[in-house]
């Protein structure tokens, strides 16, 4: 378990604190730590510290704090309103590809304004998971000097929040989404067509998520494909894109470089820290994990990736 106390962020996460109930074609599981932040700070806490910002009620039971803890997360930005936490209730079908929600309670999260505590003011590397586009652009706004900004969104906003979001992708470096949130935010039917448009809206990089089949960077310069690490079972999808982007902005960030070829491997290490999430339900994987089975399996990924011995 990593351990980043007592160090200003070097990561900053804005995203949902969820608690959710969750029912594969196996398993129903009731009331577990979910949110794109619990994911997204988990994973990027192996490589770097990070700070979450986001919003529990009074109900938000406190081994789930302990557990933010013993990640090392710093919690400073994790405000606590009078109410009950944002839950979530999503069903997945047969292939796991295709996932329902069935409840969306936002509780507190309908209150929250998120303001930054200043020792996360100074930190170079943000990722704005998935919430409404005008609290990702009220975070970004406090930020003094983003180094590096990652931008991800659902098709509710695409939907109900269009220009705030598209405000927001022109003053991020990397927009993420996955393909069919490409198309409908673009219209365009093709991938490649939909990241160009998307290039265009501002950011420097668009990378595509394709769930079991990877992902695919875009930049003005071309195209990097990468795809999942294969997994003979997974048992809980939720929260794989949260893990990919968390453990994706750690890498860069304990590296502190922001190159394309920092990108790529960022985005293998983001992928093999997600391939672990999904083993088990919540953060109950991450949770065991270890620097050394993300490097052994990061090691075995680079070979089933080479072209040559
Ligand atoms: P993902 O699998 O990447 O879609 O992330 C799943 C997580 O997103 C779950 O743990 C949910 O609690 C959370 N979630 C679901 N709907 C929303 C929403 N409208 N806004 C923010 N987070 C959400």
């Amino acid at each position: 378990m990593p351990s980043k106390k007592n160090m200003n962020p070097e990561i900053v996460v804005v995203g949902s604190v969820a608690v959710d109930t969750i029912k594969t074609p196996w398993e129903k599981r009731a009331n577990i730590l979910g949110g794109s932040a619990s994911y997204a700070c988990a994973a990027a806490s192996f490589f770097a510290p990070v700070g979450m910002v986001g919003v529990v009620g009074t109900d938000f039971p406190r081994r789930y704090r302990k557990l933010y803890e013993s990640f090392g997360i710093d919690l400073a930005g994790l405000q606590s309103l009078p109410g009950k936490t944002f839950r979530w209730t999503g069903v997945y079908e047969k292939n796991m590809d295709v996932r329902r929600t069935i409840c969306t309670e936002l509780n507190v999260f309908a209150s929250f304004h998120p303001d930054l505590p200043p020792t996360y003011r100074r930190a170079p590397y943000l990722f704005l998971a998935n919430i409404a586009p005008d609290l990702q652009l009220h975070v970004l706004s406090q930020i003094e000097k983003p180094r590096f900004v990652i931008a991800d969104t659902m098709d509710l906003w695409i939907n109900t929040a269009r220009e705030p979001l598209k405000e927001l992708i022109r003053h991020v470096d990397l927009l993420t989404l996955n393909e069919s949130e490409a198309h409908h935010l673009t219209g365009k039917a093709g991938l490649v067509k939909a990241a160009v448009r998307l290039l265009g809206m501002g950011p420097r990089y668009v990378l595509i998520k394709k769930g079991e089949h990877g992902s695919a960077l875009f930049s003005d310069d071309g195209v990097f494909l990468l795809p999942a690490f294969p997994l003979l079972d997974v048992k809980d999808p939720t929260g794989a894109g949260d893990t990919f982007a968390g453990g994706l902005i750690g890498w860069m960030a304990e590296r502190n470089r922001t190159d394309e070829i920092t990108l790529r491997n960022a985005m293998l290490y983001g992928s093999v820290v997600a391939s672990f999430g999904v083993e088990d339900f919540s953060l109950d994987r991450l949770a065991k994990l270890t620097r050394k089975e993300i490097e052994t399996r990061a090691a075995e990924f680079r070979r089933m990736l080479a072209l040559r011995a």
